[in-house]
């Protein structure tokens, strides 16, 4: 037994380089060999007599090597090694191939298990074929007889040197405290933690490796859980203005707008109204397709907080959606609410039409003067001080920080902390999203308004590049515009600098070389970025080249078509995303995806050409390529689940339920091990 901070090196059979290999599996201590998890097992545990095997079935023998010798095949000089095995009741011939040092190891009269499938051959009759053996010497068999773990392996790593390594590190698990109390468990019905561990690696049998996932699965959505449920909590505790629902002024301006409401619509803003009247401050995330409408949410929100003498702030992440937003809002609020724009680029209201100085505006927001205020998410480092804020909205983000909180408390100058509304276009199916962003209540706009037109979705094959190309032609001559989105081929141009370079290269000089095409990409400073987006919007950049940078929610209603380069490189949401950039107007759009041939490919992107809907996509992506893939979320903090998956929907709601009882009767500081187990874990509301 060595503590279980013991470095892998000190452990037997670890050398510098297999040490070097186990690190890159993120494998560092002892603990870590215990926490690395087998993906899968191999089910050795039938030990037959020699008698009774039958052909093609997975079983141990334990029986005395009779014989045992190499021999070279003739024509392809390769080591083959023959060996007799008897039992009692029979022998069997096993060969090994190309291992000719086996007969060092193994020897006449060796006690030995061996783990295989049963081959039959015409000629000889039954036999093993390089099968798993194992040496019965007295110590526990790791390899055979048993259900053996199969773990990830890199380098020079063999699986037997990882199934000893483990091994040697369970003889510590005993240091491992319980960290859950002793109701959670009983009432979970959960197997002790030392147990679980042990078992997860070489269980006993396969009821005991169901018990040992469902406690390892347990303990992280359990802690996810109380993590974001320690968030509510800390919320709960803190003031925020109660806003009345004025139902009347709300009811008045919905009906005075030019269409109705969906159902999706008048829910999310239901749930938010509702919420604002509380005394603790809502956070929630709205979720909705691009184009479900989610601004007209955000604005009944923000006229409801005015309507009470409050203020309030949007935020989007460019400056462009903010100038957008900017446009929107004043024309829907009219002059009924006091607009301001406050940007690095530009400083102006809906009540003084023209540019202003930053001292200027920035003191009518002090003295409110100004209800509503909108900028890009740099509002908050800004200098801009409130007057009574009572509503922060984020556009395109999935949520408020922790930091960002604080800030805005700071700047809110009412000594209470505004309501919070997060908004994002990113379909997030609900399990994820209660694991990922447990700590958000959710509203979910899935209905698109009445009367969207179908954007035409196909999968364009090389042959028929040209004709997409004559097709965009004809379309930009009528006058409208395309964009070109490309993935990042090479993994060093981690901006994809070069590859929408090389594309911006051919289309400008070799296929369109009288259009006027502008390129995008992720190394241009934000003013640049915002000048092409611009021009773009003017029209005055008839083909934007770019990547997957490219805005969302930008509103562009004379782009008709989106076509894609290498689109099998991208998740189906994603590329759904990408197609909501088309289709804003009043013409028929296209998304044209080129990809390579493959019948994998096809079948995973048809789904687009079939679906419009961006949470069966994503729910579709999901399944096929996990969730790092599609949501980028490797980067963005997601919380490291080795055992549990967002499809374990049951004991997601569970964790959940349990968390929420556990920490209104209880305060975690009281739990020792439990709240140091939760500091370990990975913040998320702390890496956005
Ligand atoms: P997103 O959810 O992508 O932010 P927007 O709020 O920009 O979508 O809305 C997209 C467009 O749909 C806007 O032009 C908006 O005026 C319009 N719209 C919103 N709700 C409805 C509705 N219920 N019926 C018809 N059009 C609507
Ligand atoms: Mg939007």
């Amino acid at each position: 037994m060595f503590p279980l901070n013991t470095p892998i090196e000190k452990l037997s059979r670890v050398g510098k380089v297999s040490a070097r290999y186990l690190k890159s599996l993120g494998i560092f201590t002892a603990l870590d060999l215990i926490y690395n998890f087998p993906y899968r097992y191999e089910d050795y545990s039938s030990i037959l007599d020699i008698k009774d095997l039958k052909p093609e079935q997975t079983v141990t023998i334990r029986g005395k090597i009779i014989t045992i010798k190499n021999r070279r095949s003739f024509r392809k000089k390769m080591y083959i090694t023959e060996a007799i095995i008897e039992d009692i009741t029979d022998s069997i011939k096993v060969v090994w191939f190309n291992q000719p040092f086996l007969i060092k190891n193994l020897r006449v009269g060796d006690e030995i298990f061996i783990s295989g499938k049963v081959e039959s051959d015409n000629l000889l009759g039954l036999q093993f074929v390089s099968p798993i053996y194992e040496k019965i010497n007295g110590q526990k068999s790791l390899n055979t007889a048993k259900i053996v773990p199969i773990y990830s392996l890199s380098g020079n790593l063999t699986i037997k040197q990882l199934r000893f390594l483990v091994n040697q590190a369970l003889n510590s698990v005993k240091l491992i405290k319980e960290f859950l109390p002793e109701f959670v468990l009983n009432k979970n019905k959960l197997i002790p933690l030392k147990l679980a561990l042990k078992e997860i690696h070489f269980p006993k049998s396969f009821k005991n490796l169901e018990k040992a996932r469902y406690r390892l699965k347990f303990d992280e959505l359990f802690l996810i859980a109380l993590r974001s449920q320690q968030i509510r909590k800390y919320l709960a505790k803190s003031i925020a203005p109660a806003i009345q629902f004025k139902e009347k002024e709300i009811k008045e301006f919905v009906d005075s707008l030019n269409f109705k409401l969906t159902d999706d619509q008048k829910k999310a803003a239901w749930q938010i109204l509702l919420d604002m009247e509380k005394k603790i401050p809502m956070n929630r995330l709205l979720e909705g397709d691009v184009g479900s409408g989610k601004t007209i949410v955000a604005a009944l929100a923000i006229l409801n907080a005015i309507l009470s003498g409050y203020q309030a702030v949007f935020m989007a992440p460019t400056e462009i959606l903010a100038k957008q937003h900017f446009l929107t809002l004043k024309k829907l609020f009219s002059d009924k609410i006091k607009i301001a724009l406050l940007t690095s680029s530009e400083k102006t209201t809906n009540y003084l039409d023209n540019q202003l100085s930053e001292d200027w505006l920035l003191a009518e927001i002090k003295n409110k003067k100004v209800d509503l205020i909108i900028g890009t998410h740099a509002l908050i480092e800004d200098k801009v001080e409130f007057n009574n804020l009572g509503l922060a909205i984020i556009d395109e983000q999935h949520r408020f920080g922790v930091e960002q909180r604080k800030k805005i408390k700071e700047k809110s100058h009412n000594n209470k902390i505004p309501h919070f509304l997060s908004m994002t276009a990113t379909p997030i199916p609900r399990s994820l999203a209660l694991i990922l962003y447990g700590d958000l209540d959710l509203s979910i706009i899935k209905e698109m308004p009445k009367g969207r037109k179908k954007i035409i979705t196909k999968l364009v094959s090389e042959e028929n590049r040209i004709k997409a190309y004559q097709f965009i032609k004809s379309e930009i001559k009528k006058g409208q515009q395309t964009f070109v989105i490309c993935p990042l081929i090479d993994p060093s141009d981690k901006l994809g600098v070069k590859s929408v370079t090389d594309e911006y290269k051919k289309l400008s000089q070799k296929i369109f070389p009288d259009l006027k095409i502008g390129l995008l990409h992720g190394k241009l400073k934000s003013d640049e970025k915002d000048e092409v987006m611009k021009k773009f919007k003017e029209n005055k950049i008839q083909i934007l080249v770019s990547t997957s940078v490219i805005e969302v929610g930008i509103d562009i209603p004379n782009a008709t078509i989106m076509m894609i380069e290498g689109a099998e490189r991208f998740g189906l949401a994603q590329l759904h995303q990408f197609r909501g950039r088309v289709g804003r107007g009043e013409y028929q759009s296209y998304c044209f995806l080129f990809c390579d041939n493959t019948e994998k490919t096809a079948e995973r992107l048809s789904a687009l050409t079939k679906s419009n809907d961006g949470f069966t996509l994503a729910e579709y992506d999901l399944k096929f390529r996990g969730p790092g893939e599609v949501y980028g979320l490797k980067q963005s903090g997601m919380p490291d689940l080795k055992i549990a998956s967002f499809n374990d929907i049951d004991l997601i709601y569970l964790s959940k339920k349990e968390a929420k009882e556990f920490l209104d009767k209880y305060e975690i500081e009281n739990f020792l091990e439990l709240s140091r187990k939760l500091k370990e874990i990975k913040m998320i509301d702390h890496l956005e």
